[in-house]
């Protein structure tokens, strides 16, 4: 027997119609890349967004067209996923720090029509133009008094838009319509595409409110410092509208300095991010000896987020929430906020060493861990295995990409993270790895992760990854790498006494490289493929 309910698609534009009704004191904050700052409500982007899609139809945007996004956080980013999704098109967000060849090749694969670029990349499109696909144009996010000399006939935002009427008879869409597109870094192969739809991107905004509702509320100021142009800003584009939580958008200055200003000046209470953006914003605590002032938490993600860090957050007051997901997924999939019962009970040093975990699953995530048969193997915090996960906010393929669509799928139809990893019995997920950066020694494993986790610890590391490389005798085994924090170079055998407070002997790093900094993913993560490349030849003491 069915029940008997009205079926209303899931929809974007709900979201922001929904939120300029009920939260009309719901503010957009955004530093622009003209060099100012520029705030307004949910109800005045509500009207800037019908004007924007009136703009879009006019230029012949049609169902179902990619138009790309080249630009920062900031509120005509944001009116772009509103805008195309509301049109029925699909916003593509491109990474400005993908490789021009990575670029080219997506642009070329979603076959974008439209590019809405920030003034900061100009010169890039001026560099790439001919090679994208040849009927692209382009729009500069920018009003007329900034629009630059070049020899690209960019059409100007704020000029497409300005005469439109604020009123847009939203057509019903479908809810399976897709409605953004992004690629992964691709950091083997070629990006490929997740594709997201109405449904799938409404029912992971909901899914972040209610898990993280800590963080979102009325009243909340969520800076955004994870970028629109990769994975949604974690949903925050939806999430924070939908509980009238205000939105921060930082613009192009991700310094701990530049940070530490805004966050400061707009009392900001909740901020998003890689490990990375929150090493030069603690420096910046521990330089001025004070907190922004209304910081309270911060969601640590992308990567893992190391002990000392959340030790040293939670030491200035700040609740942090590790945690856990990826592009195919929406991207949330585990939070790191810790039960009641946990605060209560648990020691304090006992509740870090719960937030270093990357938390438990989301509502609608379903998470399995599998040996090498692909036998799911116990959630009991010992057995590791791949991790697959399964949920209506979860790639079901990728984009024009049927190859890499049935490797990444499992029998079942559940997807394959690449990441290695154990449940405990109460559902705390730990990362021990990607499978592609454990490193094989002697037919065990050696998580780089754990070692990092332990060494970051210490005063005199500012930064560091394990490696793999390879050893005659044993496959492979750990090199160190480490970004000094001054002048001071910490040794083998203070790193090696440290390290044996909690792992073996054998898993020891054989030998420590200092260098100036780590390479970087275009995600904002260390590019251990680089350093392992760079590090190919190494040879290690015997
Ligand atoms: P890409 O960088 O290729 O675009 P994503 O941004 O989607 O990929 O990154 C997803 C991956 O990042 C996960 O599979 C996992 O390896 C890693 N990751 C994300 N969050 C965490 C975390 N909290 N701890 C450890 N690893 C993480």
């Amino acid at each position: 027997m069915l029940g008997q309910m009205m079926h209303r698609p899931l929809s974007i534009i709900e979201i922001l119609r929904f939120s300029a009704e009920t939260h009309p004191k719901g503010e957009i904050v955004s530093v622009r890349t003209e060099g100012d700052i520029h705030r307004y409500t949910y109800p005045d982007a509500y009207k800037r967004v019908g004007q924007l899609a009136h703009a879009l139809k006019k230029l012949g945007i049609k169902a179902g067209d990619r138009v790309a996004t080249l630009a920062w956080n900031g509120y005509r980013h944001f009116e772009l996923y509103y805008a195309i999704a509301g049109v029925g098109a699909v916003c593509h967000t491109i990474n400005p720090r993908l490789s021009a060849e990575q670029m080219i090749y997506i642009t070329q694969h979603a076959q974008d029509c439209i590019m809405c670029v920030d003034l900061t990349f100009v010169p890039l499109i001026e560099a790439l133009a001919d090679k994208f696909p040849a009927d692209m144009r382009f729009i500069l996010m920018t009003d007329r008094a900034h629009m630059p000399e070049s020899p690209i006939e960019f059409l100007c935002y704020e000029e497409l838009v300005a005469n439109e009427p604020t009123d847009f008879d939203w057509v019903e869409l479908p809810e399976d319509t897709a409605a953004g597109l992004c690629y992964t870094s691709g950091t083997t192969g070629n990006p490929k595409g997740a594709l997201y739809s109405h449904r799938s991107t409404v029912l992971h905004a909901l899914m972040v409110v209610v898990t993280l509702a800590k963080m979102l509320n009325e009243g909340a100021r969520v800076l955004p410092v994870v970028p629109l142009f990769h994975v949604n800003a974690w949903g925050l584009p939806y999430s924070a509208p939908l509980t009238g939580s205000s939105l921060i958008f930082p613009g192009a200055a991700l310094d701990g300095a530049s940070l530490f200003e805004l966050m400061a000046r707009e009392k900001v209470t909740s901020a998003w991010g890689v490990p990375t953006v929150w090493l030069g914003l603690q420096g910046e605590i521990a330089k001025r000896g004070q907190n922004p002032e209304g910081f309270s938490s911060v969601i640590v993600g992308g990567s893992a987020a190391p002990r000392s860090m959340i030790e040293s957050f939670e030491k200035c007051g700040i609740d942090v929430c590790h945690a856990w997901g990826m592009t195919e997924m929406s991207p949330i999939g585990t939070s790191g906020l810790l039960s009641s019962h946990h605060l209560e009970t648990l020691s304090h040093d006992a509740q870090i060493d719960l937030k270093s975990c990357q938390g438990r699953r989301a509502f609608g995530v379903d998470l399995k861990i599998v040996d090498e048969a692909g036998k799911p193997l116990p959630h009991d915090g010992e057995a590791i295995g791949e991790l697959y996960v399964r949920g209506n906010t979860i790639v079901s393929g990728y984009f024009e990409n049927e190859e890499a669509s049935q490797a990444a799928m499992d029998a079942e139809g559940w997807f394959g993270t690449g990441d290695v990893a154990s449940i405990d019995k109460e559902g705390f997920l730990l990362i021990q790895d990607r499978a592609k950066d454990l490193i094989k020694s002697g037919g065990e494993w050696i998580s780089s992760i754990d070692l990092e986790n332990i060494v970051m610890g210490h005063p005199d590391v500012a930064n560091c990854a394990v490696i793999a490389v390879p050893h005659p005798k044993w496959d492979e085994r750990p090199l160190l790498v480490i970004v000094p924090n001054g002048d001071k170079r910490v040794s083998k055998e203070e790193v090696d006494a440290l390290l044996l407070k909690e792992v073996a002997k054998w898993q020891l790093p054989d030998a420590i490289e200092f260098i100036d900094a780590l390479p970087m993913t275009a995600t904002g993560k260390v590019s251990k493929l680089t350093l392992r490349q760079r590090f190919k030849d190494y040879k290690l003491p015997s």
